[in-house]
């Protein structure tokens, strides 16, 4: 079959689709969490002080008893074989952004060789898969590679069913034999502890008595692509690098904002549907969806959940989606520049802080009192923002996201805040050293008569910002799609974290000053103010002279690559940060940015080599037989003593000519490998690979426009974000 006949043929195929009925729904009231190993299951399954032990580890972080331990498993056992499960897998987070799992079965077999089922206490917590092809830095030589998995029951076990059966999978950390860090949960857990102390200090000072252990909360909105799999098969570039390389302008793209939040169509509705019916069952709170601003993309939003559960249900939940896109004959195309010169995809990662008693710490709230706790861990973030934000950069750096920061689509390379009109105000007031202290019987007044009436911004009133508050929780929108949430929490809870405790020492200092409560506060948010509120930015974030304001008047960084972004993991700075807090020892950040560095460079040489081969062995064929065929036609013109115009052919040769010699400059951009460091690597991938890449692409786009519709051989941008 010529390659523009399997073209055809996909579109045929695609128009005959039906949607794909659907086997897992069912009410929500028997589907909720049905197949989660949940407090609520366990309490029905264990005995009260098994259960009471259990419980305990799950709110506080307590390590569990051995004993315990083993009545945990075999309680977990009976419930999933009750499922039909026979394998169980430790499910870990390695560095990537990938989720990895390792599978065994329950059964061993007696002497008798008569299959039994095993499942220990040990067997829960310990795992140990062979951890030498993770990436790990250079933090295990690969004769030593014995990585550990051990079972964070903050996260619950659930079993994951497929058309070939059901595993019961347990969330788990991964560390090296040394006791290092592997993975994406352990800084994920160790930050939050480090947030946790620092705010109970803090809260402490402000005269709060009954402190609950403080978590983070995150609620991720995934923003994706669905492409129908017969045009994604016939497109290497979308399956081995998850971006269009070539491809013309469609006529026609997102110019008529008639995508965004129109009616979804009926196949991806159905896909939707059979989507979250499984999330459902996996307990995943999915809340929301709808069209996104590209055509062909759209949006989901679980309703938020503690950082550390959010984190795994958002790497479940991309794993499904994928699964899921499949069986509607969908590829869901996660990567954040699928196509040129239409929107990328994001993931906004809503962010906050709270506990049982003292509520959402980023709730303005309706007293003065609630209002004081506000202000307090508000400021704390903005001064985090201000002196971390090469650190927020390089947490969402990635050769992909690179297309889209900067961009005009999404926020900027440029780490600010955005507070909102009111907010602004207040804080504004702040440093202008406006506050009004008075202490009336002990109760605090603010004497900002803003804040008490404050309406909450309704969330999506500044998209240019980067970090944005938005009521109740700050959104960091340049998150990239395919990423982890993990990376970024950890940099928000560590940063504010160090900003807690700044603010800590500097209000006992206050204190030992002999000022009161309100004065400390106000003296300490001024001076924060004064160092910091120049991250505070309520304009335009797309605009240039932002971009321009931020840089020469600001004082911020603008990083536009992942090669200038990495390199703040190796700032002193940020060493010392991870280090103060215990979060990452500077061996392990070390590790990290040596894995980060080698990824980007991995992906960038992959889409390289393939733009090389498809150049050759698929553009230029194509457009070369086009103008042959061209020329044929007019010698037979010419033969009859017909005038035929020359210039289509002239035009095509000299494309092909101009792709072969961006592709052979490609080529000799391939063959660079002598660098001297890393940091030069990365710096030649984002400086001259791409740009090389860029000249080849334009080179086959315009042939693209050229050719015969009927001779070209790859989906076109029209067919694959319309048709559906
Ligand atoms: P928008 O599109 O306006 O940003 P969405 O409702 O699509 O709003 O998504 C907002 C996300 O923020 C949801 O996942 C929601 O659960 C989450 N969220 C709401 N409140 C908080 C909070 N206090 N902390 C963390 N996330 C929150
Ligand atoms: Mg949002």
């Amino acid at each position: 079959m010529s390659a523009h006949a399997s073209r055809q043929q996909a579109i045929e195929s695609i128009t005959d689709r039906s949607p794909v009925s659907t086997t897992t729904g069912g009410p929500l009231s028997e589907i909720w969490a049905c197949d989660v190993f949940d407090l609520a299951t366990m309490e029905e399954c264990l005995s009260k002080s098994a259960f009471k032990e259990m419980k305990k580890a799950v709110q506080t972080g307590a390590p569990l008893d051995p004993a315990t331990a083993d009545i945990v498993a075999a309680a977990m056992k009976d419930w999933a074989l009750g499922k039909g499960v026979k394998f169980f897998s430790h499910i870990f987070f390695p560095m990537t952004n990938i989720t990895a799992e390792k599978h065994d079965g329950f059964i061993v077999t007696n002497p008798e060789g008569k299959a039994i089922t095993e499942f220990t206490g040990s067997l829960l917590i310990k795992g140990e898969p062979d951890g030498s092809s993770f990436p790990n830095g250079s933090l295990r030589m690969t004769n030593a590679a014995r990585g550990y998995t051990a079972w964070d029951p903050s996260s619950p076990a659930y079993v994951m069913n497929t058309a070939n059966g059901s595993t019961l999978m347990i969330p788990s950390v991964f560390f090296s034999w040394t006791g290092e860090a592997l993975d994406k949960k352990i800084p994920l857990l160790r930050s939050n502890a480090a947030m946790n102390t620092a705010a109970q200090r803090v809260l402490a000072l402000l005269g709060e008595t009954e402190i609950d252990t403080l978590n983070s909360s995150c609620g991720a909105e995934q923003e994706y692509f669905l492409v129908d799999s017969h045009f994604a098969n016939l497109r290497p570039d979308l399956l081995l690098a998850g971006r269009t390389l070539f491809g013309a302008p469609s006529p026609k793209g997102q110019e008529f904002d008639d995508h965004y939040f129109g009616a979804i169509p009926e196949r991806v509705q159905v896909f939707m549907q059979d989507f979250e019916d499984t999330l459902y069952r996996l307990g995943i709170p999915a809340k929301t969806h709808h069209n996104e601003v590209a055509p062909g993309q759209f949006e989901i939003a679980p309703y938020f959940e503690a950082a550390n559960v959010a984190a795994d249900h958002q790497q479940l939940m991309m794993t499904i989606m994928k699964s899921t896109a499949k069986k509607h004959g969908f590829t869901c195309l996660l990567h954040e520049k699928p196509f040129a010169g239409v929107n990328g995809s994001g993931k906004h990662v809503n962010w906050s802080v709270g506990n049982s008693t003292q509520g959402n710490l980023l709730d303005p709230g309706t007293t003065p009192h609630d209002n004081l706790n506000f202000l307090v861990f508000c400021g704390a973030v903005i001064r985090g923002v201000h002196l971390y934000g090469p650190l927020l950069r390089a947490v969402i750096a990635s050769a992909a996201n690179d297309h889209r920061l900067g961009a005009n689509e999404a926020p900027p390379a440029i780490l600010s805040v955005y507070l909102g009109d009111q907010l602004e105000a207040v804080f504004e007031d702040i440093r202008a050293g406006k506050v009004a202290t008075s202490s009336d019987g002990g109760m605090m007044e603010l004497g900002l008569s803003q804040i008490l009436p404050f309406t909450r911004d309704p969330g999506d009133r500044n998209r240019t910002s980067p970090f944005a508050f938005t009521g109740n929780r700050f959104e960091f929108r340049a998150v990239g799609s395919s990423q982890s949430v993990s990376g970024p929490l950890v940099a928000m809870n560590t940063m504010l974290a160090d900003s807690l405790s700044w603010i800590a020492d500097r209000l006992e200092t206050e204190f030992a000053g002999g000022a009161s409560q309100i004065d400390a506060v106000s003296t300490v948010l001024q001076e924060l103010m004064e160092l910091h509120g120049n991250v505070i930015f309520g304009g335009d974030g797309y605009s240039e002279e932002w971009h321009r304001i931020a840089v020469e008047e600001r004082g911020l960084r603008n990083i536009p690559t992942t090669a200038d972004a990495l390199p703040a993991f190796l700032d002193d700075s940020i060493i010392s940060l991870f280090e103060r807090t215990e979060v990452l020892s500077p061996v392990e950040l070390e590790s990290r940015y040596e894995v980060y560095a080698e990824q980007y460079i991995l992906s960038i040489s992959v889409e390289a080599k393939l733009c090389v081969e498809l150049a050759t062995t698929v553009i230029y064929p194509a457009a070369m037989a086009y103008a042959s065929e061209l020329a044929a036609g007019m010698n037979a013109a010419a033969a009859l003593g017909v005038e035929v115009d020359p210039g289509p052919v002239g035009e095509l040769s000299a494309g092909c000519t101009a792709l072969l010699a961006a592709v052979a400059e490609l080529r000799s951009g391939l063959d660079v490998h002598d660098f001297e460091t890393t940091e030069a690597h990365m710096k030649f991938c984002a400086d001259t690979i791409r740009q090389l890449m860029d000249a080849v692409r334009t080179h086959a786009d315009a042939l693209e426009t050229q050719v015969a519709d009927a001779a070209w051989p790859l989906p076109k941008y029209r067919e694959m974000l319309f048709i559906k």
